[in-house]
């Protein structure tokens, strides 16, 4: 048989999601596992999750939406009730109406829309330098072209992103769509100031990309002042869409699985009918414990846990051998910078290289389990989520820093 007919050579799977890799932290978690089933202790930091219990009034409506059979097919931009909730909670009453709200299935579904939306195929979308993990693979997915704005070498902004940064891409490369912040940002923890978002965002209205915020850790700002807003005005209304949802700011609400998306209404009307042929809006019930959640005052009270909890482990994590720890003005992650662990040799006479190295190194030796940088794009760095207990963050910093003294 001629080798080109053989259904064997044939690739399966896509070119683009052929590309794909599982993540370290799957790895990770599986050298965890051999710990733990080992009986030695573990002291997870790895992934981005709130923890404790649901708010009451999210279980009742959740609850009472089954009770009630609010279970049919529904709007598939989302609960109009849900879809004013959101304006609400933006503050952005007076400046949209509910056609600019979509509700998502997350607020990666919300990004992915948007992506599809507005991006024509190798469009170039930006992405700040050091991009949360499923940026680069929802671009992808939409045949766009990703590209990180990095600082220029030797600038010391704790890798956010300038004007000047955003306008040198945006010169090179006129196919760029849109310019993706993510503020507060994970897993930098960096929070830009409102005159920051601003100039950012004015630069997209002259360039006429769009200004895709993504804000689903707003109400995690541990500074005084609370969230930097971006300005809304006739300008910055056609350019600005903002993304946001209920897996950060509440206890245990990841899996709920609701976002929303609020932008320009032409944009918005092309990602309700997007989505309207691909999961015909978000569940329903969820919709219903979305709204219990957001439809009063914010409770601060794990804003408040979560603040002291990042003290506790800058508290025991202070000496850190080769370590510098960034600070944390907002979100719930403490971002290491560990190029000073590389070079040196473990115990075992491993040298280490990477990021991955050390991340490697710390579940190996210490149980302790982070999130490598190199999931960033930024080796060099480690990602470490305070959202867990006291007496992990406590065991845990105490665990590291016996494992990295140990690095020669
Ligand atoms: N954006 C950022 C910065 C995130 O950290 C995450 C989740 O970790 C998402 C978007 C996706 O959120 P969701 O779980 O609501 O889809």
């Amino acid at each position: 048989m001629h080798d080109t007919l053989r259904l064997d050579d044939k690739p399966r799977i896509s070119a683009k999601l052929g590309k794909f890799v599982p993540s370290l932290t799957l790895q990770l978690k599986r050298l965890a596992g051999e710990r733990e089933a080992a009986g030695l202790p573990v002291y997870d930091f790895g992934l981005g999750e709130t923890k404790g219990d649901l708010d009451p009034e999210i279980v009742e409506a959740g609850v009472r939406a089954f009770q009630e059979q609010q279970t049919m097919y529904a709007d598939p931009a989302g609960l109009p009730e849900l879809r004013q909730q959101v304006l609400r909670w933006l503050d952005l009453e007076q400046h949209y109406g509910i056609e600019s709200v979509v509700i998502t299935t997350g607020a990666k579904q919300a990004l992915f829309n948007i992506f599809l939306a507005v991006c024509n195929p190798a469009d170039c979308v930006l992405f700040d330098a050091a991009p949360w993990v499923s940026y680069q693979p929802l671009a992808v997915a939409s045949y766009a072209f990703p590209v990180a704005v990095l600082p220029l070498a030797g600038s010391d902004n704790r890798l956010k992103v300038t004007p000047a940064d955003l306008r040198r891409n945006l010169e090179v490369r006129p196919h760029t769509r849109l310019f993706l912040l993510n503020n507060p940002c994970n897993p930098t923890a960096q929070l830009y100031s409102a005159e920051e978002v601003e100039a950012l965002l004015r630069v997209c209205c002259e360039y006429k990309v769009y200004f895709v915020l993504d804000r689903l850790y707003w109400r995690i700002v541990f500074e005084e002042g609370g969230y930097p807003e971006p300005p809304i005005d006739d300008e910055t209304r056609q350019w600005l869409i903002q993304v946001d949802g209920m897996s950060k700011n509440f206890r245990r609400t990841g899996g709920l699985r609701i976002g929303w998306a609020v932008g320009p209404e032409d944009v918005m009307k092309a990602a309700v009918n997007l989505q309207s042929h691909y999961t015909s809006g978000p569940s329903v019930p969820d919709q219903h414990a979305a709204i219990a959640a957001i439809d009063h005052a914010y409770n601060p009270s794990m804003v408040d846990e979560l603040r002291a909890k990042r003290d506790l482990l800058l508290q025991h994590a202070e000496g850190m051998p080769h370590v510098k720890i960034w600070p944390t003005p907002a979100s719930f992650y403490s971002f290491w910078d560990v190029a000073g662990c590389f070079g040196k040799k473990t115990p075992s006479g491993k040298v280490i290289r990477t990021a991955d190295d050390v991340s490697e190194y710390l579940v190996l030796e210490a149980g302790v389990v982070t999130a490598s940088g190199r999931a960033f794009l930024q080796d060099g760095f480690l990602r470490l989520s305070f959202a867990t207990s006291e007496a992990h963050i406590t065991e845990g910093m105490k665990a590291a820093k016996k494992a990295l003294g140990a690095l020669r």
